[in-house]
């Protein structure tokens, strides 16, 4: 079995970026920029924040975080969105989630200009990537996307299994198999016989958020599986499959953590990037 290490497919990926900063920086003298506004004191969100901070730094983008109280209003936020959407200095713009009860997150979304949207949320870059266009790509699909090319850079004819149709995960995840050719099933809460629908896939991406959900009798022989769910439990942080059993099937399998999660990461930068490159074009 092979195990998709995803902290070092996200360092490769990183200093893959940091290279191009570079490289940016010679072209245009300028370097890309992201700016993550975060709202409230949420422990989780603290620490997704910082992360993200240190790997902006380390591949070299210009990066700077916004904090506001739980209590903003939201005229305030989108205000301020406004603004960065007319600074020219900065690429990309992300608005960290969960937002407090008050603050339409949709609102939230929709006011960041699409070419500035790293988080690919905006109902235009949306639409772009259902339709096969240029568009930003949620990073956490994106790096599952890139970890499962890693191993089968030929995804034409495979059938995908999707479990969990979210917008942050599923949805994207769809899109990007499918525009790879795969037939893709999206599966969901009202899906009648799951383990009969994971059986038939050469590949599964689990996004449920139900601890050790998928079990090695769901999963043929040699199939890629990609773990996304974070799930905290009494034996401490696991994943949507059962790794243990499934690692005794799979052909390949994510960790949790260190599979999903730092790739997430990574392709934060790599669409703040894209995005400053879309705007010199
Ligand atoms: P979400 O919005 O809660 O969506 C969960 C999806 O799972 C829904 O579509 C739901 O179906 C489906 N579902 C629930 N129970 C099911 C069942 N028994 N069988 C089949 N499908 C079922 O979750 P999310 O935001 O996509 O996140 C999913 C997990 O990924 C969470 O554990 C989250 O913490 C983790 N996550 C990790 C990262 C990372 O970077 N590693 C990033 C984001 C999220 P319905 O639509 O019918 O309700």
């Amino acid at each position: 079995m092979i195990l998709i290490d995803g902290k070092k497919i996200a360092a490769e990926l990183r200093e893959e970026l940091r290279k191009e900063v570079v490289e940016l920086k010679v072209k245009h003298n300028k370097i890309p920029g992201l700016t993550v506004v975060l709202i409230g004191d949420m422990a989780p969100s603290q620490i997704y924040v910082r992360m993200k901070e240190k790997a902006a730094n380390e591949v070299g983008l210009k990066s700077e975080v916004i904090r506001y109280p739980g209590t903003v209003e939201e005229k305030t936020v989108l205000d301020k969105i406004d603004e960065l959407n007319k600074d020219e200095s900065i690429s990309g713009i992300l608005v960290q989630l969960p937002l407090p009860k008050h603050i339409d997150k949709q609102k939230v979304i929709e006011t960041i200009l699409p070419g500035k949207d790293v988080d690919g949320f905006h109902p235009m870059n949306v639409g772009n990537l259902s339709s096969g266009y240029e568009s930003s790509v949620p990073c956490t699909p994106l790096g599952c996307y890139l970890m499962i090319k890693k191993i089968e850079p030929n995804l034409s004819g495979k059938k995908a299994v999707m479990i969990g149709r979210s917008n942050l995960n599923g949805k994207p995840m769809a899109q990007l198999l499918l525009k790879e050719n795969c037939t893709v099933t999206i599966t969901h809460s009202k899906t009648k016989d799951l383990k009969a629908e994971c059986l038939e896939a050469d590949i599964i991406v689990a996004a449920v958020g139900i601890p050790e959900l998928v079990k090695a009798d769901w999963v043929k022989k040699d199939a890629i599986v990609i773990d996304v769910g974070i799930n905290k439990t009494e034996k401490g942080i696991v994943g949507d499959v059962a790794f243990d059993e499934v690692s005794k099937v799979a052909r390949a399998l994510t960790p949790v953590p260190g599979g999903v999660g730092p790739m997430t990461i990574a392709c934060l930068l790599k669409n703040t990037i894209e995005c400053f490159k879309r705007s010199k074009n």
